[in-house]
């Protein structure tokens, strides 16, 4: 069962190259089916994202390309949130620039500061609710005057 984690670890999430879509928290489980096809349970992060089709797609002839029957099955409930963000996953946003979320955020996470990547003040401001994609806001240091996103999905 874990050589199919292992594969589906191959695929990087369409918005941020650094991290794959198990440590995104998007795959849900794999069952083999009685046929012998391999069900990939996904739940979508975000059901505005277009990202989400490409998932599927690439799930799709990733199998197809190792021969192996395969079949995504996408689970709306429970909604995914950014509290499946892997600890892994969230260090590499860091590194990559992009501010995880905090745990326990909804969505008034506004009312907590948000760290700058850079130099680590509190003293940012958010710049537009929409960043580079709809999963982002873009946000400025007030110190440093970096400016960086911050991964708002939920
Ligand atoms: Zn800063």
């Amino acid at each position: 069962m874990s050589n199919y984690f292992e594969l589906l670890k191959t695929i990087p999430d369409p918005e941020i190259p650094v991290i794959d879509i198990v440590e995104l928290g998007i795959v849900r489980g794999v069952n083999i089916l009685e046929n012998g096809v391999v069900e990939v349970v996904i739940t979508p992060t975000y059901s505005a994202c277009p990202a989400m089709f490409n998932i599927e797609e690439d799930i799709v002839s990733l199998f197809n390309k190792n021969k192996i029957p395969v079949k995504v099955t996408t689970q709306m409930f429970p909604v995914w949130t950014t509290e499946w963000l892997t600890e892994e996953a969230r260090e590499k946003l860091r590194n990559y620039g992009i501010v995880p979320p905090e745990k326990g955020h909804d969505e008034n996470h506004l009312k907590v500061p948000i760290r700058c990547p850079r130099c680590n003040s509190t003293h940012t401001r958010m710049i537009s609710r929409f960043g580079s994609t709809l999963c982002k806001a873009s946000y400025q240091c007030n110190d440093c005057l970096e400016p960086f996103d911050y991964f708002k999905c939920h």
